[in-house]
């Protein structure tokens, strides 16, 4: 709530991280965009939406004992994407939503992205003034909340049939189970005592149906690292306590400490190859687990507070140890890291891990004491405790009430009131940071900041958008194609066209820092467009053992040879060729990065042809001035017989667009046929029209800004 010259508003809000929704959990409206359209909305441009169908969620009943708020938000993530939730709103009720508490509820909105909802709403009823309460907030505060919100008549949870949603969708809340989900997207969920045969089955089924296309026998084959450590497939290499969406909800939190306890009460240990991390959002979250007591198991388990904020969750866990990552890289295996994050896709966490698992992070910790996701933990023995007695998964689970007893320490307002009121000095080194004064950047030379060449030759006419004829075709991709797939926010490969371009500007290899640290430098960023170690252009044949060529390459035509696909785009640029990209169903899935589009454009990309897009990513695109089109009918880039060698033409587009209009794709293959197939246009508000006009939304704000500024400013523009 806030209050302006007398009257009260509820809170809206548009977030550049795509987990905004998060706040959703307290009756907030709010939904993430990209950085793109986040800049033009800091200069002063409103934010468009179609408005959206919603889909309600009837929650029935409660949670069981033992099941965890992660466990209901990966069943969420499962359900919602057979519903097809994208570009829809969420919204849960029904009396199983009262049952849930605020912080089960913000680890469901926070996953909404992951669901492909643009929110997952949450109404304002006990809870949430219990949540407030707990978390400092002033009597008056929320004696305005509630009065407000009973006031509009919106005031506690829904009832069914109440409301007059376009879709409902039923969930029993008593029927989820512990689970996990992998080995390579969220709504991949797998119930605990699956995973085993899982892991087994996918090891040998091909790349399209999901696994790792390698021999049946090699599943049992452990290889010695230079240091003598045993390792093989399926063996947890990294377990990360990690993430927004369940570091902030304290349930979770306890009750990966307490298991912490019980295990090292009874002797349980590490295995030796597993890296683990702690990294919460929240200061407030060391405290509570500090209060609690529970720390010191925490860190006997080498769960110790590696940082606040995104870590693992995005790539950061850092380098595995040198040996491990030798023998993985020599023999091919397949290892696994699990991790209590929201996104598993292909090399996000680590370009070494095939296999990457979401969980709880109670069961984070359980699987770093198994060591390996081969062991079934519903038929055997986490391992041997100081007795030599066996220890099962159940003697050191917490119960309900065992968390419950804990809360006090996680509800302290006096916590939140003290570690939130000086949030400015909490971090002295952060302060300490020099940086460049005044009131336009110079520039200053460096690998991690560069001026982006967005505005080169800007003048206040826009020049017109152009065709897209004879256009080469860059790479072709597959269904789920995610932004870590077009722009990876994680290590960077020496040999790869980013890392020689470190190299040659002076930086050592061990200084290369991330993707994601150096997302201020445009050179960088499109050297890793469509850089992914795992992601598998179409245009590839296929190898002698059925399995794809991974990584960022492809054919430059109509010389065929095979090059990066940074390298063949320079090509195309500097021989004045446009180049189209085509993908599968939801393209662009995952994070809102913006360089997954910036980078798009960076590399003369005109026009991104697919079956279905997500809708940040979709936005990103036209807000660069890239075209997005959908096929349409049962058109594929399969059924069409795309293979990468032909040119392309889009016809309807060359004057005049309107939103959602017909086009046509015009395919030349190399024998001289043609085929033509209708496309739809998936720019979708008249100014997003304005915006592809204007060669993306960055020029068409610049020029609005400077219309309105007087002749002097506009001729030193
Ligand atoms: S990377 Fe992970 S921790 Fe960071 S905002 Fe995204 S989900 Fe949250």
């Amino acid at each position: 709530m806030h209050k302006k010259d007398g009257l009260y508003y509820p809170d809206t809000l548009i977030g550049t991280d795509s987990h905004t929704p998060m706040v959703n959990a307290i009756g907030v409206v709010a939904w993430g965009v990209g950085g793109i359209e986040a800049e033009a909305g800091m200069l002063g441009q409103p934010t468009y939406l179609l408005t959206p169908d919603v889909v309600g969620v009837h929650l029935k009943r409660s949670l069981r004992g033992g099941v965890t708020a992660t466990d209901l938000v990966l069943t969420v993530t499962e359900l919602m994407r057979k519903t097809n939730v994208v570009n829809k709103f969420v919204e849960f009720f029904g009396e199983g939503t009262a049952s849930l508490t605020v912080p089960d509820r913000a680890t469901i909105a926070n996953m909404a992205p992951d669901y492909g909802a643009t929110m997952g709403f949450f109404p304002v009823d006990e809870a949430t003034i219990t949540y407030f309460e707990g978390t400092g907030r002033t009597k008056e505060e929320i004696d305005a909340l509630k009065s407000y919100f009973k006031a509009q008549g919106m005031y506690g949870t829904i009832k069914k049939d109440a409301i007059d949603y376009s879709q409902v969708v039923e969930l029993d809340l008593a029927g989820v189970t512990p689970s996990l989900a992998g080995p390579k997207r969220p709504q991949d969920r797998i119930e605990i005592g699956k995973v085993k045969a899982k892991f087994t089955e996918l090891f040998s089924k091909s790349a399209a149906e999901n696994g790792f296309s390698k021999k049946p026998e090699d599943l049992k084959k452990r290889v010695k690292t230079r240091d003598g450590m045993d390792i093989g497939a399926g063996d947890v290499m990294i377990a990360a306590i990690t993430s927004c969406t369940n570091t902030s909800n304290p349930g979770v939190l306890l009750g990966a400490g307490l298991l912490a306890k019980k295990a090292v009460e009874r002797g349980l240990t590490v295995k030796p190859h597993v890296k683990t991390s702690l990294a919460p959002g929240s200061r407030v979250v060391t405290e509570y687990l500090k209060r609690a007591g529970l720390t010191p198991y925490l860190e006997k388990l080498g769960f110790n507070l590696a940082a606040y904020g995104c870590t693992t969750c995005i790539g950061n866990s850092g380098p595995l140890k040198a040996t491990i990552e030798e023998a993985i890289a020599q023999n091919d295996l397949v290892c696994a890291a699990v991790l209590s994050g929201n996104r598993n896709f292909e090399a996000r966490i680590h370009a070494s891990l095939r296999a990457n698992f979401l969980a709880s992070p109670p069961l984070v910790v359980t699987y770093a004491l198994a060591g390996t996701v081969l062991k079934d933990l519903m038929t055997e023995p986490l391992g041997k405790g100081k007795n030599g007695e066996d220890v099962w998964i159940g003697d050191i689970w917490p119960s309900a009430q065992e968390i419950q007893d804990c809360m006090k320490y996680a509800m302290d307002p006096k916590t939140f009131q003290r570690l939130y009121s000086n949030l400015a000095d909490a971090n002295p080194m952060w302060t300490k940071v020099p940086s460049v004064p005044g009131q336009v950047y110079s520039w200053p030379k460096s690998t991690y900041i560069a001026e982006p060449p967005f505005f080169k030759d800007f003048s206040m006419q826009p020049r017109p958008a152009g065709t897209v004829r004879s256009a080469r075709v860059l790479g072709i991709f597959g269904d789920s194609l995610t932004t870590d797939h077009i722009s990876p926010a994680g290590s960077i490969n020496p040999t790869s066209p980013a890392g020689i371009y470190l190299q040659e500007h002076d930086v050592a290899v061990p200084d290369f820092n991330s993707f994601g640290a150096r997302r201020g430098n445009h050179e960088i960023m499109m050297r890793g467009t469509f850089g992914n170690v795992r992601i598998k252009n179409l245009m590839l044949p296929v190898k002698p053992d059925g399995s794809r060529v991974e990584g960022g390459v492809t054919f430059h035509q109509p010389s065929g040879e095979q090059m990066p696909i940074y390298d063949a785009a320079m090509k195309y640029i500097s021989e004045g060729v446009p180049t189209v990209v085509f993908g599968g169903e939801e393209y662009g899935t995952g994070s809102s990065r913006d360089w997954a589009a910036k980078g798009t454009l960076l590399l003369g990309v005109r026009a991104v042809i697919v079956k279905s897009f997500e809708r940040i990513h979709r936005s990103n695109l036209v807000g660069m001035g890239v075209l997005p089109f959908q096929f349409k009918g049962s058109d594929t880039v399969a059924s069409l017989g795309i293979t990468g060698d032909e040119t392309v033409d889009i016809r309807g587009v060359e004057g005049e667009i309107r939103p959602q209009q017909d086009a046509t794709l015009v395919i030349r293959r190399a024998d001289g046929s043609v085929k033509e197939a209708p496309l739809l246009l998936r720019i979708d508000t008249p100014i997003e029209v304005d915006y592809y006009q204007h060669g993306g939304i960055l020029p068409f704000v610049l020029r609005e800004i400077l219309g309105k500024a007087g002749p002097s400013v506009r001729a030193a523009a």
